[in-house]
């Protein structure tokens, strides 16, 4: 059997083609030709436009979609760690990139934490070779200063020139004010977002959960909602000064929201992102008490979620899983666009970064291959409705970064996600591409699979295959 892509026109239908750049819900189809989207609407439009084309009828297809699948936009996710170069017992770019696509991701922008960081054209060149081939489109962010180390500032025109799709020294934040301010003034010009990983470290000190009564109760080093908002404001009060573009990475604390949504109110260029563990989860996994969001909905709709192990470290991530209040901030924050985007922070590990006591742990949670699916428990319980969900994974972020991607409009690249939002599905981190295995959902029943991802008009994940 041919593949897909070696035909020169290819029409999906059959489903739910949702789109949020362009508001379109509803039944449709949609033409590819020469990896780009050449026509989308009614099957009727769709074959009418064929028609016009010079395309023979053995070099057409069509794919029918099963009954109850979604198209939409190939989901963009702003924040993941690839890990490559320097860390590759964790994650390679290959690896990452194969985890995004079963995901249903084809954009991802990758964190320049690696070894060496990705502070130079020299290691930028030599990511954006290692993604050439890969199944999703890469974007590498830059570091802002030399080495991560809040000292002296990268090259942040040249790298900009290089092709950086933003800067942050994530992992860590910019302790200095007034490195802080410098890297704004020099990203201003160049139209490049900021991207801050709010953590007061003075503050946070060696905080390893959210700081309240589960901390205490645990006995662990608490990380205090405060040490987020700190330094948000910080940086608010640094953007109305400099004007330039500033990204809030991860936020987690119902303190930060209020901070972006005031930010916004007042005209300042700030965009946010949440991943969804901050979403779903509470600082009461850590105790083993599974409760909050996403414990919630699999309830409602009949899934058992059994009680997990205390200190489990896979709910170990930074900055922590905090309070039911928190989870219901940052959703309200989604839904009214406070928050722009939903990035997954994927933050793969090695089993022995995993395998001690809970203070020693390595922060992260691997959360490509199950963003969707937890995701689309807000949505089986209406908390959230899918087309909000859709746009926060494809539109929303591509519009924040101004990235080519997120659409389905006529011309855009053909990458394209098909998911069946119902099909239901164990948790199996031994079947995760990612290396990466860390994650707190191991052994639930999750709802919603991606079906195929496509990127440029080729077929580069099929579930099943
Ligand atoms: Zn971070």
């Amino acid at each position: 059997m041919r593949e897909p892509q070696e035909y020169a026109a290819i029409i999906l239908a059959g489903s739910r083609i949702l789109d949020p750049s362009q508001g379109m819900d509803g039944s449709g189809a949609l033409l590819i030709v020469d990896g780009r989207i050449a026509a989308i609407g009614s099957e009727q439009d769709v074959e009418a436009k064929l028609s016009e084309l010079d395309i023979g009828p053995e070099q057409r297809m069509t794919l029918r979609q099963p009954a109850g699948s979604v198209i939409a936009p190939g989901f963009v996710d702003l924040h993941a760690h690839l890990r490559q170069p320097g860390f590759e017992a964790k994650e390679t770019i290959a690896t990452g990139a194969e985890a995004a696509a079963r995901g249903g991701f084809t954009t991802i922008c990758c964190m320049p934490n690696t070894q060496p960081v990705i502070d130079s054209r020299a290691t930028l060149e030599y990511v954006l070779r290692a993604a050439e081939n890969a199944p999703v489109r890469i974007g590498p962010i830059a570091a802002i200063s030399k080495g991560e180390d809040g000292h002296e500032l990268s090259e942040m025109v040249e790298l900009a020139q290089a092709g950086v799709v933003a800067f942050s020294d994530d992992g860590r934040p910019v302790a200095s004010s007034k490195l802080m301010r410098s890297a704004l003034e020099y990203a201003a010009p160049l139209g490049l977002p900021v991207v801050e990983h709010c953590q007061d470290e003075d503050l946070v000190g060696g905080g390893v959960m959210h700081e309240g009564q589960i901390s205490t109760l645990l006995g662990l080093k608490g990380w205090p909602a405060e040490g987020e908002e700190v330094m948000l404001a910080r940086d608010l009060a640094l953007v109305r000064l400099t004007g330039a573009k500033y990204h809030a990475a991860h936020l987690s604390t119902a303190g930060a929201v209020e901070l972006v949504r005031q930010a916004k109110r007042e005209g300042l260029p700030v965009t946010a992102e949440v991943t969804p563990h901050h979403l779903l989860l509470t600082d009461a996994w850590v105790a083993g008490e599974r409760t909050g969001p996403l414990a919630d909905a699999l309830a409602e709709i009949g899934v058992p979620v059994l009680p997990g192990e205390r200190y489990d470290t896979d709910t170990k991530v930074n900055p922590p899983l905090r309070t039911a209040k928190d989870c219901a901030a940052l959703l309200a924050g989604l839904r009214d666009g406070t928050i722009d985007a939903i990035a997954t922070d994927h933050a793969p590990h090695t089993l022995t970064d995993k395998a001690c006591e809970y203070g020693e742990a390595a922060f992260g949670i691997s959360g490509l291959e199950t963003a969707l699916a937890s995701l689309l428990a807000l949505v089986h319980v209406e908390r959230l409705d899918l087309a909000t969900l859709v746009a926060a994974l494809t539109v929303r972020p591509a519009r924040a970064w101004n990235l080519d991607a997120g659409t389905l409009k006529v011309g855009a690249h053909a990458d394209i996600t098909v998911f069946d939002p119902n099909e239901a599905w164990v948790v199996d981190p031994a079947r995760f591409a990612s290396k990466g295995k860390n994650t707190p959902l191991t052994g639930l029943t999750l709802h919603g699979r991606v079906r195929q991802t496509w990127l440029g008009g080729k077929l580069v994940y099929a579930a099943g295959n």
